[in-house]
């Protein structure tokens, strides 16, 4: 792997150059609290924060260093994101369910500029624009149409580039076209999550990193919080755990933990990162398994991730398929070495989409399939609002419903399958759109 990657390379996340988890404080929990909260990441420190400025005692507890989990992690691309786009919701539901999906996810991204800016957090928030490649020009086709009717039905707008106009987009003919979205963002989540984890501690949140919650009892009127360090009650608990849920089973049962891999190169010539990705754009592409680019924020070098659920031993195993993935779409970056691969998890569900709900003692958001910056701050905000007593607005992603499957213990041994299902999908869908737009070329001639 010498050759492959730089003197100083780190197996950890390039975003811990400027924003490291925290060292974790020394003593350990004790005592009785309002609320506790499990998991650090972007849903939990919201709900802490939040909690603690309503005038409530809270304690947040991590297994791992504040922050440690995927929340600083991603890739910071934020936008109006799910797995299931505006048209496959309209076509399994109805439009009007479809419309206030995406109203939310559109609240949830404009959610974190007011954030970034009421928090004054530096964190390089940025309308950059995304630009989607088509790996396959039915693909392109079938964008296209889900996009125009999203921006009928809400305004949010497109454009798309045909595979000839591909090069004003990326530097790269890897692709069959796509589509840019231009009001699409990005954001460094070290500097987001760093920025959230020291106002809610500078609002009186007791935070503890290292301090794994390892069973949880819920009494008449608290619930018992045990950890190896000691033990705490609360009236009410916050399980924010996404992809590293463990327990309890009820939750582990209705999530399908992902690893996923990222990258980050050594410094680039900036001049050749223009040509790269030449307006700074989050680059995506049109799989449900997607591989993904964008530029630093903070450092002329390209970040990119993909190879989700890949069974990738150690960390030449993951720098090599790394730069399979950048050398697929950037050839020209032959000679460039890795500085920076991690992995992490996110949570998959069986509908995919996210769930934010009440059981018992027990708030809980899990689930985000990928896109859980914007909509974690989000849902940890709203479970605080509601612990406080605020009239809320319905969601459609609150809590009934949210499926598991018969037998399914949270160990998701099918996960190999479900890849290739996803990439037979992905080629059926490929081919349908294909023959349609050649039918609709055809009837226009
Ligand atoms: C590689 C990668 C790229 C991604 N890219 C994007 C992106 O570009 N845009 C986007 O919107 N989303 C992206 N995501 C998803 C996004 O990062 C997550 O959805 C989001 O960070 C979830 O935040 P969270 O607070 O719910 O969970 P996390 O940040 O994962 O935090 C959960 C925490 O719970 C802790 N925990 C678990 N069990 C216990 C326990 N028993 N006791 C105490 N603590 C416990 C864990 O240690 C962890 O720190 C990506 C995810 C990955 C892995």
């Amino acid at each position: 792997m010498s050759d492959q990657v730089t003197q100083d390379f780190r197996f950890a996340p390039w975003w811990w150059e400027a924003a490291p988890p925290p060292e974790s404080r020394t003593d350990a929990p004790s005592g009785a609290y309002d609320h506790v909260v499990i998991g650090s990441g972007f849903t939990g420190v919201s709900a802490a924060l939040h909690l603690a400025r309503g005038g409530r005692s809270v304690a947040l507890l991590d297994s791992e260093r504040l922050g440690a989990g995927a929340s600083r992690r991603n890739a910071g691309f934020i936008g109006r994101v799910m797995k299931k786009s505006f048209g496959e919701i309209a076509d399994a539901k109805d439009e009007a369910y479809a419309r206030k999906t995406y109203e939310e996810l559109h609240t949830a991204y404009e959610g974190i500029f007011d954030l970034a800016a009421h928090e004054k957090i530096a964190c390089h928030a940025t309308r950059c624009g995304r630009f989607i490649g088509a790996t396959a020009p039915g693909h392109r086709a079938y964008i296209d149409a889900d996009l125009a009717r999203l921006k009928a039905a809400l305004g949010h707008d497109f454009e798309t580039l045909r595979p000839e106009r591909q090069r004003e987009a990326i530097g790269s003919d890897h692709y069959h076209g796509g589509v840019v979205i231009r009001d699409s963002g990005s954001i460094h989540p070290g500097l987001l999550h760093q920025g959230l984890l020291d106002r809610a501690i500078e609002a009186g949140v007791a935070a503890f990193g290292e301090t794994r919650v390892t069973e949880l009892h819920e009494e008449a009127e608290r619930v018992r919080v045990v950890t190896p360090k000691g033990e705490i009650t609360a009236r009410e608990v916050v399980l924010a755990t996404n992809g590293y849920t463990q327990h309890p089973g009820w939750y582990k049962r209705r999530l399908v933990p992902f690893r996923a891999f990222m990258a980050t190169t050594e410094p680039l010539d900036p001049a050749l990162l223009d040509a790269l990705i030449p307006h700074g754009r989050t680059i995506i592409d049109s799989n449900t398994n997607i591989d993904f680019f964008r530029r630093a924020p903070d450092a002329p070098r390209l970040i990119f991730g993909g190879a989700t659920a890949e069974k990738l031993a150690d960390e030449a195993a993951i720098a090599a398929r790394m730069r399979r993935i950048m050398l697929k779409v950037f050839p020209q970056l032959s000679d460039i070495r890795l500085s920076h691969v991690w992995d992490g998890y996110c949570a998959g569900t069986f509908d995919m989409k996210p769930h934010v709900g009440r059981r018992g003692r027990l708030h809980y958001a899990l689930g985000y399939n990928f896109a859980g910056v914007a909509l974690g701050c989000r849902f940890g905000k709203r479970i605080a609002d509601r612990i406080l007593g605020e009239e809320l607005a319905p969601s459609v992603f609150d809590g009934s419903g949210f499926p598991t499957m018969p037998l399914y213990t949270g160990h998701p041994w099918f996960i190999g399958a479900a890849m290739r299902y996803f990439a037979w999908r992905d080629a059926g869908l490929a081919k349908r759109w294909e023959k349609a737009a050649q039918r609709q070329a055809r009837s226009a001639a």
